[in-house]
């Protein structure tokens, strides 16, 4: 197809309503997925491109067909243009992660001695677990390596090998040199240099997790103790450091707790709006991300099958942490940016209530 023909194309059909588009190239590679509220406007606004090296003109020498969804609103097209891109990873969806790199995630590391890793945006690893999404990466990691120092994790390179002191082939092993001084100045447990056994550093790395997920206050413990020493000793300037540290440890625990109450609100069901009454489309969100969706019921036998299809979805027990599936980051950062830009919609939901008993996820 021409650009002649595209435009054509447009001029004939497209309408001012939300939905998505793509551009797929001759040999039927999706170039590029958008979306918009007014999708004539948009699409026409494509042939308008003053300069060849504006991405919009660069697109659209590439492509050779256009076509376009109509959707019933802008939250659909929102959705459906983030579930196309993740799918079909268009090569000028470049901008795709732009929100999500605002946001910083705390990653629990894999291998033998797992570590708290502050990222950007959702990283690379969709199958692992993020807790978050936090603003201000730099305090997070600030307060994160204070829970560190306190109970000896290490916060070492991905790659810095580690060696328990349990492991049987160490007897045959040169003695190691740690890769930091951590161990030396006593924050950390030396896993690298067999100085901890592996069972010990993984009971260590539970409570940290226990600590942020609310239930334990054992890290604040030594820091308490530390602090009143001090007093007790007159030297105020050391019980300040304490006071300091504990501080932010515990603002870092309310963090995750606002997380998880975030994230237990997002747990509802959404009727948006179509053109007609028929369009209407209802989205089942659980914990931030949209899990089912159908057309808006109009009779009470569909909603009776909306209610159904809900109590299936909360029959599925889940983490009621401040945990997000990596390749769902996304997910839950559009549907609470949604409803944070556009918290009139709030009064189009209805919330759903989650079991009590939900099983925690390690
Ligand atoms: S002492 Fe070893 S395990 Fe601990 S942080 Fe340093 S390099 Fe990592």
């Amino acid at each position: 197809m021409r650009i002649d023909n595209m435009l054509a194309l447009v001029k004939d059909g497209a309408r001012d309503v939300p939905g998505v588009y793509r551009m797929t190239s001759a040999d039927g590679e999706v170039i590029y997925v958008g979306k918009s509220k007014v999708l004539r406007t948009r699409l026409l606004s494509y042939f308008r491109a003053q300069f060849p090296r504006d991405k919009g003109a660069r697109i659209l020498r590439e492509a050779a067909t256009l076509e376009w969804e109509v959707l019933p609103s802008e939250f659909s097209a929102l959705l459906r243009e983030l579930r196309l891109i993740k799918l079909l990873r268009p090569r000028y969806n470049v901008a795709m992660k732009r929100d999500a790199r605002y946001h910083a995630f705390v990653r629990v590391s894999r291998g033998p001695a797992p570590r708290f890793q502050v990222v950007r945006g959702a990283g690379t690893d969709e199958t692992g677990t993020y807790y978050g999404p936090f603003r201000g990466a730099l305090q997070l990691e600030e307060a994160l390596r204070e829970l560190n120092d306190v109970l000896g994790l290490r916060d070492c390179r991905l790659d810095q090998p580690m060696h328990f002191a349990d492991q049987p082939e160490l007897l045959t092993l040169p003695s190691r040199t740690p890769g930091c001084i951590r161990h030396e100045i006593g924050k950390c447990l030396g896993p690298c240099v067999a100085a901890v056994r592996e069972d010990e550093y993984l009971a260590r790395f539970r409570v940290a997790k226990a600590f942020l997920e609310g239930a334990d206050d054992a890290p604040l413990g030594p820091l308490r103790a530390q602090m009143e020493a001090s007093s007790d000793a007159l030297d105020f300037e050391r019980a300040a450091v304490m006071r300091d540290k504990i501080r932010r440890l515990e603002s870092l625990r309310e963090q995750f707790a606002r997380i998880r109450f975030a994230l237990e609100s997002l747990s509802f069901t959404y009727a948006v709006k179509g053109e007609r009454p028929e369009d209407g489309r209802t989205y089942v969100v659980r914990r931030g991300r949209v899990r089912d969706e159908c057309p808006t019921p109009r009779t009470a036998a569909e909603r009776r099958a909306l209610d159904q299809r809900v109590a299936a979805l909360l029959a599925q027990q889940e983490s009621r942490q401040a945990t997000v599936p990596g390749h769902e980051v996304d997910e839950v950062l559009l549907v609470a940016a949604w409803f944070r830009k556009h918290p009139k919609e709030l009064k189009r939901t209805t919330p759903i209530e989650l079991p009590v008993d939900s099983e925690l996820i390690a």
